[in-house]
């Protein structure tokens, strides 16, 4: 069931979007060589502590943790830890949300740490841009498919695979309400968007094979080839215009 959000819930949600976005940002600006995962983790568990929310993830489905923290071959879900230590030239993809009042942000972004490699650079900025084709078509009256298939065609025709086994979701006083948001889809297929709708959009975008696997800690999604993904999200909600983004960091 898809549940549409009134203008004071949508209020809400900007808050939480923001504080997610700021976490985010403050995550990203500790990583450096040398700094842990678990390190990057805490800062953004403190940001999100300071702001009178809770960290979405920490304990979902028994989740150990505030961030996902995802280098280089893992695709989404890493699990930071004391002893991973990011490195020069890692892509770093690091996946938080915050619930306020009830309601949650989700939002995502690939960092690098230091130089990386024109092909990881190139991987970034076309993951990135993706879901800024995807936010284009997230306006009342077009539907689901129009969104994957915008998302889809941009990464495949640049020779990526895009993941098809994980999605974009609503977002609400649930961290995964309906719809489901593919990054693929047929355009004026799907779901018919309308104002009050409030999803996260997340490419996840492969170097190489579109496959993933799982490892054996039962969390961390890595591509079947070992090659970089990369991954960006946005929590927003649909409008009769524009969508607006929800997760916007303090300027
Ligand atoms: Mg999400």
């Amino acid at each position: 069931m898809i549940v549409l959000k009134t203008r004071r819930e949508l209020e809400l949600m900007r808050e939480a979007g923001r504080i997610s976005a700021q976490a985010l940002k403050l995550a990203g600006e500790a990583v450096a060589p040398g700094v842990t995962t678990a390190e990057i983790d805490k800062v953004a568990f403190d940001y999100i502590k300071s702001q009178g929310a809770t960290p979405s993830f920490l304990n979902y489905n028994g989740f150990p943790a505030t961030a996902c923290i995802s280098i280089n071959k893992e695709v989404i879900h890493g699990i930071p830890d004391r002893h991973h230590i990011i490195r020069e030239g890692d892509i770093v993809s690091i996946d938080l949300g915050a619930v306020y009042e009830g309601f949650h942000g989700d939002n995502a972004y690939t960092f690098a740490c230091g130089k990386i490699s024109p092909a990881a650079e190139r991987l970034c900025n076309t993951t990135r841009e993706a879901l800024y084709e995807g936010l284009k078509k997230a306006v009342a009256g077009n539907r689901l498919g129009d969104i994957g298939h915008a998302v889809e065609q941009y990464c495949v025709s640049r020779g990526y695979g895009v993941v098809r086994e994980y999605t974009g979701h609503g977002v609400g006083k649930h961290l995964h309400e309906d719809p489901s948001v593919p990054n693929y889809g047929t355009p004026g297929k799907g779901v018919r968007l309308i104002p009050g709708m409030t999803i996260a959009i997340e490419p996840m975008i492969n170097e190489g094979t579109e496959d993933v696997r799982v490892l054996k800690n039962g969390w961390t999604v890595v591509t079947a080839d070992g090659r970089l993904s990369a991954h960006f999200e946005h929590t927003v909600a649909i409008t009769d215009g524009e969508c607006v983004i929800l997760t916007l960091p303090d300027r």
